[in-house]
């Protein structure tokens, strides 16, 4: 018999390719979103359409037919978006994303799940100075997160680390850093940089502007899909305990990032610094737990945008869309 796992937000970027890598891997899946996955059929043995802020929802989304436990939870469902989204919805990433985590560990804790995996950020760190040394997961603590959105994932580890303390279910906790690649939000406001900046260069001619928010300085790494999916696979199945940083440990500002992407594209670009939130002025991660298992990451920046660029230009000349 397959090994059997339950992806709630199934239906979101991380979560659809969570559920074919799990494929790949010989379990059976079921997935659990409020929607099917936008961009592609999902590759679950099983979808349901559930709302897991809502206590019933999480019993059924972690109820097998004909008895039986699932061997693997991942949670993944949020209240989720880019910058922009983060600083305008603070409530509702609040009480959506917090309802959900709450509902959905007690019901995966009393059911008597064994393995429970929560999908946390780099956000829950303070900001930092680009030149500080890296941080490691334990200086999470004093916590001082720039965003409700990195409280309220700090607030979902500790409530998984409690059930799994009291309930004796093995909690793995990834704090992920940015995310990209193909299939993920391009449009719409909940993007993130590297879609939203590569929508932009797509609809742009040669030589053309394209508008980034703050003044182009700030400093972030990017992960790849596959890259991260690898991570929680080799976290999910290994013996680390407490929050575990995933990410590529390569560091550009935001103008580079959209310099990288030109590149790509083979377009010459300007930029036009406008007002926007921006976020944290830096980021700058140990990764010396993740790498204990045997994680590394495969790819560069510009070998992640080679595989999404293509993607995104395609959509936005599928929509004919229009900046
Ligand atoms: P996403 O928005 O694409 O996926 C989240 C999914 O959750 C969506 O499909 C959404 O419909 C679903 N959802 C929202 N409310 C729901 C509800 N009430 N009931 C059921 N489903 C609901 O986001 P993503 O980028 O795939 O992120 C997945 C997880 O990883 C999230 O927890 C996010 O906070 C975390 N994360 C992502 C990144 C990143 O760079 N993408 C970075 C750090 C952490």
């Amino acid at each position: 018999m397959p090994e059997k796992a339950l992806v709630c937000g199934a239906g979101g970027f991380i979560g659809s390719h969570l559920v074919k890598k799990l494929k790949k891997e010989g379990f059976w899946v079921r997935g659990a979103d409020l929607k099917k996955p936008d961009f592609s059929e999902t590759a679950a043995d099983e979808f349901l359409i559930l709302d897991l802020r809502e206590h019933p929802n999480c019993e059924q989304a972690v109820s097998l037919t004909g008895g039986g436990t699932f061997d693997e939870v991942y949670q993944l469902a949020a209240d989720m978006g880019g910058m922009g989204f983060i600083h305008s919805a603070e409530c509702e990433i609040m009480r959506n994303s917090g309802l959900i985590n709450i509902q959905m560990t007690h019901a995966c804790a009393k059911k008597g799940v064994p393995r429970y995996f929560f999908s946390s950020s780099a956000c829950v760190y303070r900001d930092m100075r680009p030149d500080e040394p890296e941080l490691t997961e334990e200086e999470a603590y004093p916590a001082l997160p720039d965003n409700e959105y990195g409280w309220e994932k700090l607030y979902a580890e500790r409530l998984a680390m409690a059930y799994g303390r009291r309930f004796n279910m093995s909690v793995r906790l990834a704090r992920f850093q940015n995310t990209y690649g193909p299939e993920g939000t391009w449009r719409g406001g909940r993007e993130k940089a590297p879609a939203a900046m590569c929508r932009k260069i797509a609809s742009i001619p040669d030589g053309g502007t394209i508008d980034v928010w703050g003044d182009g300085t700030a400093m972030r790494a990017y992960t790849y899909i596959d890259d991260l999916l690898q991570g929680i696979y080799l976290l999910m199945h290994s013996d680390l305990e407490d929050g575990v940083n995933i990410g590529r440990p390569e560091y550009v500002s935001v103008d580079e990032l959209a310099q990288t992407i030109a590149g790509v594209a083979g377009k010459s670009i300007h930029i036009r610094h406008i007002e926007g939130p921006v976020g944290v002025s830096a980021r700058n991660f140990r990764h010396d737990r993740i790498s204990s298992i045997g994680w590394e990451s495969r790819f560069s920046l510009r070998d992640g945008l080679a595989l999404t660029y293509p993607w995104i230009r395609d959509q936005v000349e599928k929509a004919g869309h229009r900046e």
